[in-house]
């Protein structure tokens, strides 16, 4: 090869007679000297050096044919140009040899035609609908370069033209190339055969020479995750596209990052078997996810998801009092659930909150009662309570005695009770018929009142007095006809109405523990159960709704008009009897079940055995669960069945609980859920009764008033008894210094308004009975301020302002109208 430097066939390019004139061979050309001759040149010429793949220098024709500057030029490549079929490709590599193995042999001149479909970075622009046809000629010439001369091609266009070609195919081209994923596709021997730009792109260090690239290459990039080996991988990843013909095969592998050093992510392949479209061999498309970079992106994603969701409790909070009671009333149970929710949630869990929890639990006497509930109520006496309202709260509640009652025996106060008008005729056979009588021939006015049995509010003294004083026995037997249990059972008519009738005598005239008071739990009952949607998602089916009506009639039966406790401190028969365990609950059952044992009351002697089983246990059930020293204990357990303890489900708004168990989709408006099991649909109507119980405090403002008048009355009757007994009086039950008025808001906030969020969360239909009690609370919320103001202004228990001014109706409303109170003692 020689190297002298001679003037070379410039002649023959400036005149642009390069094609088809080789120069001579020996002829060397100098690029330094020759430059400006050849830019001159028109046609669109460089010199390319096949061994290396890459140009060396270009003419300015080509530079602007290629839209790049000198630097750019020689780092393009020429088979960035594209879409060169594997014929072109072996031409290419076969000029590439022979030129290396023999510089004297007799070059032939050998066109190609170059094409590209996509506008390669730094290489080559087109027009989309449009792509480029270069035909050109590659000359081997002698170069000198770096002072050494090299055989290499020179490259000239002879023909640039531009093809329509179908619009479809570039979209795809389009597609692949801008695809997120790298895509790459091999041949049957592992061998590279095309790329998306994506990946040319980012693999450009690893590629090299396109030609020569392949499968393994590509798997052995990066760290394997110890099971498989690269080689491994590759031989399986053969193995189940060609020969197992998998429609897919996925793997991950563990690669060193290249942005940051030292540090892994996972990458996943996914591997489809397809058809080359241009050889027509089987082919498979490789595409390669980072995973890693997928998980941060969730994460990113779920922290949002917990910030929408903190957004969401705290504006549901603000709109619902309820949310936050001022004392703590989860139970450890109740925490429990809650932090395994979080936790299943992705949530983070703080060391704190483990800590809490885990104290919570330690020091839990109980675990289904709240934590230091008594100790709590004290604290909190000192700043939002009043210490006597705790006190009763705590006797209300607690299984626990309040810790500083007062032992000193009061003094006996001889003051005459006042009596209710109630009067109790002797259920004879006469009046049994004419009750019956009167239930088919009802008066205008009764028909007016049970008109509105199906509402949500009802006027049960409304109800005494136009039956005439039979409210319960009226109610019961109008609603066993209405819903044909009567004689779809074939219930003995007369004995039914005659069991109601001594039921009903038996409630003795207590200011709030009456008949009235039992019409009106009835009624409460009744319409949760069936406007509620309790029917609707199956919770209570035929069966059970006489269990709710029986329970609802008998739960008060023989109440003594004094609460647990009393009973228990004075050792009451009835607390002997049944050992201080829900003394008064357990006789209103006991009591009811001999009488409906009885012969004369036995209303259900067709009724199968086993239905009388069922609707015994069930109500034994619901009337057990009206003691409040319950209440925690079945509030809990309610929570944890209906798992309420995860962030809320949706209220009304027709969400879904996140969690997967169908039973735990919660009602938003419509959509179905059922009971798992009994024990669910137990609980859900022992609730539902305990929601009834407390019904009035949903009912109209003047009513309400009129119950918590009633009910403080009774409450001071006992105190006067504890005082007759030389017993510490009760908190809140002497009538000298102000009754239940006090803990009203207590009460609420406490006890009634998360009992009915939480029912309502389950069964939003009972939406229009939380609304009433939180306006009711509102109302006492309101009036305390006033008294608080009022307090500050006078000083003292006689700025207790009477909230509610209360009509006397034919119950005879106590003259007691300055304390509006608490219900705090229901049971
Ligand atoms: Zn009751």
């Amino acid at each position: 090869m020689s190297a002298v430097a001679q003037p070379s066939t410039s002649g023959n390019a400036a005149s642009g007679q390069v094609s088809g004139k080789p120069g001579p061979p020996g002829e060397v050309i100098n690029i330094k000297e020759q430059a400006a001759g050849l830019n001159l040149v028109a046609t669109p010429l460089w010199l390319y050096d096949c061994n290396f793949c890459a140009n060396v220098w270009g003419n300015r024709a080509a530079l602007e044919l290629f839209g790049v500057d000198e630097a750019g030029f020689r780092q393009s490549q020429l088979n960035q140009l594209g879409a060169l079929s594997p014929e072109q490709l072996k031409t290419w590599k076969g000029l590439n040899d022979q030129m290396h193995q023999d510089v004297e042999v007799d070059f032939k001149e050998i066109s190609l035609t170059v094409t590209s479909l996509e506008p390669t970075p730094g290489f080559l622009t087109l027009n989309p609908a449009q792509r480029m046809v270069l035909r050109t000629t590659f000359r081997p010439v002698q170069v000198l370069i770096d002072g050494a001369v090299r055989v290499i091609s020179l490259v000239q266009v002879v023909q640039q033209t531009y093809t329509d070609i179908e619009e479809n195919h570039l979209r795809m081209v389009e597609i692949c190339n801008n695809h997120p994923m790298f895509q790459f596709l091999f041949d049957e021997n592992g061998k590279l055969l095309a790329a998306n730009k994506r990946a040319m792109y980012n693999m450009k260090e690893h590629l090299g020479s396109c030609e020569n690239y392949n499968l393994q290459m590509y798997l052995s990039i990066g760290e394997c995750d110890g099971s498989l080996g690269p080689d491994d991988m590759y031989l399986e990843a053969m193995r189940v596209i060609f020969k197992e013909n998998k429609p897919c095969h996925r793997f991950p592998q563990l690669r060193w990052s290249k942005r940051h050093p030292g540090k892994y992510r996972w990458v996943l392949y996914e591997m489809w078997p397809l058809t080359d479209p241009i050889t027509h061999q089987k082919a498979v498309l490789v595409c390669e996810q980072n995973i890693s970079q997928v998980k941060a992106l969730e994460e990113q994603f779920k922290k949002q998801n917990q910030r929408l969701e903190a957004q969401l409790e705290e504006a549901l909070a603000q709109r619902d009092p309820v949310h936050k009671p001022a004392i703590d009333i989860d139970t450890p149970a109740d925490k429990t659930l809650k932090l395994l929710d979080k936790i299943m949630r992705g949530h983070e869990v703080s060391a704190r909150e483990a800590m809490d929890l885990r104290d919570a639990i330690l020091h839990a006497g109980d675990l289904r009662q709240p934590v230091n509930f008594n100790e709590q109520l004290m604290k909190n006496s000192q700043t939002v309570l009043d210490n006597e309202v705790s006190q009763s709260l705590i006797q209300l509640l607690s299984s626990k005695r309040p810790a500083k009652i007062e032992e000193e025996p009061a003094q006996h106060v001889d003051e005459a009770l006042p009596h209710l008008r109630i009067k109790t005729q002797p259920v004879t056979q006469e009046s049994v018929r004419n009750l019956i009588a009167l239930s088919k021939n009802m008066p205008d006015e009764v028909v007016g009142v049970l008109a509105k049995v199906d509402d949500w509010q009802f006027d049960a003294f409304k109800l005494n007095e136009v039956s005439n004083g039979r409210p319960l026995s009226m109610l019961s037997f109008a609603l066993f006809k209405r819903c044909e249990i009567v004689d779809k059972w074939g219930l003995h008519e007369h004995k039914l109405v005659k069991f109601l009738m001594k039921i009903e005598d038996g409630y003795p005239n207590n200011p709030y523990h009456n008949r009235i008071h039992a019409a009106d739990v009835l009624q409460s009952l009744h319409v949760l159960v069936i406007r509620g949607g309790l029917i609707n998602h199956g919770y209570c089916d035929e069966t059970a709704l006489v269990s709710c009506y029986l329970s609802s009639i008998i739960h008060d039966y023989e109440h003594k008009g004094v609460n647990n406790d009393y009973l228990i401190r004075v050792s009451d028969s009835l607390a002997v009897l049944y050992n201080d365990r829900s003394p008064m609950e357990n006789h209103h059952l006991a009591a009811s079940f001999q009488l409906m044992n009885s012969d004369e009351y036995n209303f259900m002697p067709k009724v199968p055995h086993k239905v009388r089983e069922m609707i015994r246990k069930q109500v034994i059930d619901m009337v057990l669960a009206t003691d409040m020293k319950q209440h925690f204990a079945i509030h809990s357990m309610f929570q944890a069945k209906m798992q309420l303890n995860g962030s809320r489900p949706s209220g009304g708004s027709g969400g879904k609980s996140l969690r997967g168990s169908p039973h735990s989709t919660v009602d938003g408006g419509g959509q179905a859920h059922k009971p798992v099991d009994d024990d669910q649909k137990s609980l859900v109507l022992q609730v539902a009764l305990k929601c009834a119980d407390l019904g009035h405090l949903a009912a109209p403002r003047a009513v309400h008033g009129r119950w918590v008048s009633l009910l403080e009355e009774e409450l001071f009757r006992q105190g006067d008894l504890e005082k007759a007994k030389s017993l510490a009086v009760s908190a809140l039950m002497d009538r000298t210094r102000g009754g239940i008025t006090k803990s009203q808001t207590g009460f609420f906030n406490i006890v009634a308004l998360p009992l009915y969020s939480a029912f309502c969360k389950v069964f939003p239909g009972c939406r229009p009975q939380l609304d009433a009690v939180t306006e009711n609370y509102e109302m006492w919320r309101e009036e305390e301020e006033r008294e608080k103001a009022a307090e500050h202004g006078t000083g003292g228990m006689g700025s207790r302002a009477m909230a509610i001014k209360r009509g006397t109706g034919s119950v005879g409303s106590p003259a007691v109208v300055g304390s509006p109170v608490a219900n705090k003692s229901i049971k």
